[in-house]
């Protein structure tokens, strides 16, 4: 819960604003980037919401922040944020909200999907709030979750004591310790089904792998995102944790893949053609080149 008394001074006045526990994950800003902005170390309200939409959007915000820093002076109906969740992106695939403190604000996914194809997917952890788990069981539980990487595990465990589904991750990211029930290995792309490819990716951390859905959304993890500000696909130097040169490579192995959509754990998720993206992965992995 928000303290008024916590408030940043960056916060225009008025209603909604975020206080000093803000962990600067940008979920808000990429909800809502109408009412808040990062203004450098932390993000804050810079324009108030003046309609209903942008109050809908800054509701979200407020569900989805990992670190409940966002608040408000007025009554708001929590609903409003809260049913919001798990909110639809395009197709099939909707964004989870609800983001955990634990893995700084990693967005996940739920893929809702018949039995017949697989049954649902969860991609990344979400927090574990009772909200969201009543919303997923009525759009027919989880099946399998997928796992991109170590750091954005989150409540893993309870949504395999929740729903009983098979945690799929790979072997160097520590998949055997976390109790993981499919463990995948090397450096070859697996075919989950139909639809669903595993493919590795190592660079930000030596297990960490993307998912590729129905070859048009690509699931990214901390691999591969959007940057608003130089329009195009970008990856994070700073957080090359395993390595940068081996990111390289990974991304290049990307090339001959098919993607509309690019949604990843952090930074901004991207929507084009398949032309375009491929386009886009190269100008980002000649980028990362001079980095
Ligand atoms: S969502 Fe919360 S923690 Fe993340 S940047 Fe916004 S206020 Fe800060």
């Amino acid at each position: 819960m928000a303290s008024i008394q916590q408030r940043l001074p960056e916060n225009v006045p008025g209603d909604f604003f975020v206080d000093t526990s803000c962990i600067d994950c940008d979920t808000c800003s990429q909800l809502a980037p109408a009412v808040f902005r990062d203004h450098g170390e932390q993000c804050s309200v810079y324009h108030q919401p003046e309609n209903e939409a942008d109050t809908r959007l800054a509701l979200m915000a407020l569900v989805a922040c990992p670190t409940g820093s966002i608040g408000t002076t007025k009554h708001h109906d929590a609903h409003i944020g809260i049913d919001a969740f798990p909110s639809l992106i395009a197709e099939n695939v909707y964004f989870c909200g609800f983001t955990s403190e634990s893995s700084f604000g990693a967005w996940s996914y739920l893929v809702v999907r018949p039995d017949s194809e697989g049954g649902n997917l969860l991609i990344d952890s979400p927090r574990f709030a009772t909200q969201l788990v009543k919303r997923i069981e009525k759009l027919g539980r989880v099946k399998q979750m997928l796992l991109t990487h170590r750091d954005d595990v989150a409540d893993h465990e309870l949504f395999r004591k929740k729903f009983g589904c098979e945690r799929i991750m790979h072997a160097d990211d520590g998949a055997s310790k976390l109790g993981v029930e499919r463990v995948i290995e090397g450096d070859e792309p697996v075919q989950l089904d139909n639809d669903l490819l595993i493919i590795p990716t190592p660079g930000h951390t030596r297990g960490h792998v993307v998912f590729l859905y129905r070859n048009k959304f690509l699931f990214t993890g901390d691999h591969l995102a959007w940057s608003p500000t130089r329009e195009t696909l970008t990856a994070f130097r700073s957080v090359a944790w395993y390595s940068w040169a081996k990111q390289i490579e990974s991304m290049a192995a990307l090339a001959s893949y098919d993607f509309e959509w690019v949604l990843p754990g952090h930074g901004s998720l991207h929507h084009d053609t398949s032309e375009n993206m491929r386009y886009h992965l190269q100008s980002c992995i000649a980028w990362m080149k001079t980095r």
